[in-house]
């Protein structure tokens, strides 16, 4: 074979060679079996020297351009190689978006908020507004404005928990304690707004009790009220049934009986029938037929003098209700502390 030959047939067995090496390493050992210092193509440059002369250019012209291809294809199949390695890396680490993930925990609103917005929603739908008031409040707004003055003996009906002040307090405006009721706001908006007023006011109240299955130190009322010219006694009947209604259910009753309280009169409790039982009598409504949902009554004209409105011109009603007694009617809980301990096994049920 002679040396042109010998040198054909050694660049293509090292084209084939590097075409088909399948990996950077396979192509860098074909690289150093053929141009290698103690390569292939190496060893025929280095036998030039016993050509005759006048064939030493030809053939060395020969194989440098060997030489030269055969780097252009290292160079081109090692561009293939990484891309081929790069795309093996992707399609290894691709995310299959198809699985399924972990769901997380919807959160839901406390049973206390869901009744609070329940009772908001009755009464916007009568074309009630909601206005809030302050949880520390002043003896005025909370007793003394409401026709309950400082010697009443409705005071010792509401134990209240007092904030010590800097100053000892020379007046009922001065004194600060907890909001017992939501009435006062009841005052705060008479004060600021002029009748016709359609109001709820929902919120946090405080009296000093000890918890047990009926009480807590803290639980929510909603207050509302309606001034207006010549509202009636029957106009609370008619709200407070719809109301009933729509939160127990349309088949309810609703009966007032004669009570007390100081900044209403007359003054009634609200009764709806029992919405276990339907009025039989049952344990929870104690056989009486009745469960007692709230306090209401027509608006004391000493309140309006209070606020500068003249009891002659304009009327009103209010009535106030425990959201946490309405939650454990309607959704049939039996201790109240069970809406505070934050056990997701009692709050997860709503
Ligand atoms: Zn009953």
């Amino acid at each position: 074979m002679s040396i042109r030959e010998e040198l054909r047939c050694l660049a293509e067995e090292a084209q084939r060679a590097i075409s088909q090496s399948s990996s950077l390493q396979e192509l860098n050992e074909a690289r150093v079996k053929f141009l290698g210092r103690k390569g292939q193509l190496t060893a025929i440059l280095k036998s030039l020297g016993k050509l005759p002369l006048s064939e030493r250019p030809t053939v060395g012209y020969l194989a440098n351009e060997i030489r030269e291809t055969l780097e252009e294809s290292i160079v081109s199949r090692e561009k293939e190689l990484k891309k081929e390695l790069l795309q093996k890396k992707l399609e290894a680490e691709k995310v299959d978006i198809t699985l399924p993930g972990k769901r997380p925990c919807v959160g839901r609103k406390h049973l206390l908020t869901q009744v609070i917005e329940e009772i908001i929603r009755i009464f916007m739908g009568l074309g009630y507004s909601v206005v809030e008031g302050p949880e520390v409040e002043l003896d005025y707004y909370n007793f003394e404005a409401l026709n309950t003055p400082p010697d009443h003996p409705a005071r010792s009906l509401q134990a209240t928990l007092y904030v010590k002040t800097a100053h000892e307090p020379k007046s009922s405006r001065e004194e600060v304690l907890l909001r017992t009721h939501t009435s006062p706001v009841q005052i705060r908006v008479m004060e600021r707004m002029k009748p016709p007023l359609y109001v709820v006011s929902p919120g946090r109240t405080y009296r000093r009790d000890v918890a047990d299955p009926t009480h807590s130190p803290m639980f929510h009322q909603v207050e509302g009220f309606a001034v207006d010219k010549r509202i009636t006694f029957g106009d609370l009947k008619g709200t407070l049934e719809v109301f009933a209604r729509e939160m127990f259910g349309k088949d309810r009753k609703v009966r007032l009986r004669p009570h007390f309280f100081p900044f209403t009169e007359p003054s009634a409790e609200v009764d709806v029938s029992c919405i276990v039982c339907d009025g039989r009598g049952c344990r929870i409504c104690k056989y009486s037929g009745w469960l007692e949902i709230l306090g209401a009554g027509m608006i004391d004209p000493n309140v309006f003098n209070v606020v500068g409105y003249d009891p002659e011109k304009v009327t009103g009603f209010a009535f106030g209700m425990g959201v946490e007694r309405i939650a454990m009617l309607k959704y049939g809980v039996n201790d109240i502390r069970l809406f505070f301990e934050n056990d997701l096994r009692f709050l997860g049920q709503f």
